[in-house]
């Protein structure tokens, strides 16, 4: 086992010599931003449970049970601020490193934080969509509707049902993102995955995909994952430290060269 100075060398090594960066971020990343992750103890999670795509679509209860979870939730995602890791990533492309930005997390903090390459595989918090006619709100605004008493929110337009603009439990992964984010993934030389266990599909094939197409892995995650023996290097210190340290070094390294 390297020491964490060792490990850092071999990553910033990497992150010198790539062309094609790219990375990918589960919740992880965001749970220093206040934003729990929904395997979490003790979180909104814990006292509502699941309401799948299709009970969604079809029942008015699950629809109301939904949006109330959803409402108690609004102040979490509200308030959450990016982070560091979440900056070190926007600084990574803003240095022309990052070429894109894979995320499975809805919070939008990505975007905060500067990045403007960013795929969303499972859809964002921070919009709501009709399901019928895909008119797109603010979240903030729907939020509005849910203070004024409104339990099971409709569209103006077309009467369809309103629903945040995330993907669900039983609902199918966006097919443009989806080969957007395998594209990605392919055609990148280094491929940085920050946060996730991936132990859930389509998050465990994507680091596999950069794999095969013979790009070296760098792994930020706190667990071990199914895949960690195909990356270059490991860390399980937290990520906003591993990323500050990287940058330090990566800018340190420009000086001199
Ligand atoms: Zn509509």
């Amino acid at each position: 086992m390297l020491s964490f100075e060792e490990r850092l060398t071999k990553a910033v090594t990497l992150l010198k010599s790539s062309e094609n960066l790219a990375a990918f971020t589960g919740a992880g990343i965001s749970t220093e931003s206040g934003i729990s992750d929904f395997r979490s103890k003790g979180g909104v999670w814990d006292r509502y449970r699941i309401v799948t795509y299709q009970e969604f679509i079809s029942s008015h209860e699950a629809r109301v049970e939904y949006w109330k979870m959803k409402k108690e939730l609004y102040t979490e995602i509200k308030d959450a601020k990016p982070n560091r890791a979440h900056l070190a990533l926007a600084e990574l492309e803003h240095m022309g490193k990052l070429k894109c930005l894979i995320t499975q997390n809805i919070d939008g903090l990505h975007q905060d934080s500067g990045s403007s390459h960013v795929i969303e595989l499972h859809g964002t918090n921070r919009k709501a969509v009709c399901l019928d006619c895909g008119k797109m709100w603010p979240i903030a605004e729907v939020q509005t509707w849910l203070e004024q008493g409104i339990i099971d929110p409709s569209c103006d337009k077309c009467n369809g049902h309103v629903k945040p603009a995330t993907i669900s439990f039983g609902q199918s992964m966006p097919e443009a993102e989806m080969i957007k984010a395998f594209q990605c993934a392919a055609s990148c030389d280094l491929f940085l995955m920050i946060g996730s266990s991936l132990q859930v599909e389509p998050a465990a094939s994507i680091p596999r995909e950069a794999h095969n197409s013979n790009a070296r892995l760098i792994y930020i995650n706190r667990t071990e994952t199914p895949t960690d023996n195909l990356a270059d290097v490991c860390f399980s210190e937290n990520a906003s430290q591993v990323l500050d340290e990287l940058i330090r070094l990566l800018k340190s390294g420009n000086n001199t060269t």
